[in-house]
């Protein structure tokens, strides 16, 4: 079942990896939008008709936003850091540099010291904006589910040609700290057995993580049924094993 986020400024909910997490969506708030259409997205599948006039509108994000930290300032609710995420790729979002720009001064006003963390699916990173706004990301968490395109294309399904070693190029000029997440997913996609964590995968994706050496590696498994149902969750045993061998590599890994 997919869950679309209903509001543009949600929580703080209890994340996975972050803890106290304030989610903004700059997305619709009825709908997905994104460069992927992964068969495990928690959004559902991508709409056939995707009306891009129906981003979260910047003034009414930030009066939010501004409403919302004011409140968990005041009330003095845990917090630990102010998360893009929601209903899609983030970085799609027309004004994101300045928004960026403006979050950061709210966070600055009202939470300063939290961390802001963008997660994104890294297909917008080639564009200047995209990568200026990273000056006001704390921490951006970029995917890679694998290094093969032909796997790629099964399971992140990108919308335009997908170069990934132009990406990996991109993501070593970024020359900052970044973290990568990687989800681990096995099943029939269009009568294709796809296993990103069979041996052969997770040795090439370690070759990746090594050259690119993030501060952490985030393991994702299934949490949700995914829109593909043949989707299979990988086992806890088996997310064990590839954490082990990324952090005899010398990376941190978080997983769950
Ligand atoms: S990149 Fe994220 S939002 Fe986009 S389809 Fe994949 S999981 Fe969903």
């Amino acid at each position: 079942m997919s869950i679309l986020f209903q509001h543009i400024i949600y929580g703080p909910v209890r994340s996975r990896r972050f803890g106290h997490s304030l989610g903004m969506n700059l997305l619709p708030v009825n709908s997905k939008i994104c460069t992927y259409n992964c068969i495990y997205c928690e959004c559902g599948w991508n709409p056939e008709n995707t009306q891009h006039d129906i981003f979260a509108n910047k003034k009414v994000f930030l009066q939010e936003l501004e409403k919302n930290l004011a409140f968990i300032q005041s009330t003095q609710q845990p917090l630990d850091v102010l998360t893009y995420a929601g209903n899609g790729e983030p970085t799609l979002h027309p004004e994101f540099l300045t928004i960026a720009q403006e979050v950061a001064k709210l966070r600055d006003k009202y939470a300063y010291g939290k961390k802001i963390v963008l997660l994104t699916n890294g297909t917008t990173i080639f564009h200047h904006d995209i990568k200026q706004s990273l000056l006001y990301i704390d921490l951006p968490v970029f995917k890679i589910d694998s290094a093969k395109y032909e796997t790629i294309k099964r399971i992140n399904q990108p919308h335009a040609k997908f170069n990934l070693e132009q990406y990996i190029e991109t993501l070593l000029n970024l020359n900052r700290p970044i973290a990568i997440q990687t989800m681990l997913v096995k099943g029939l996609v269009n009568n294709q057995w796809v296993d990103n964590s069979s041996n052969e995968e997770v040795q090439l994706l370690l070759d990746i993580y090594k050259r690119i050496r993030p501060i952490y590696v985030m393991l994702y498994s299934l949490d949700r049924k995914p829109p593909l149902s043949s989707l299979q969750k990988i086992e806890s045993a088996v997310i064990e094993q590839v954490a082990k061998q990324i952090e005899q590599s010398g990376i941190k890994v978080l997983w769950v």
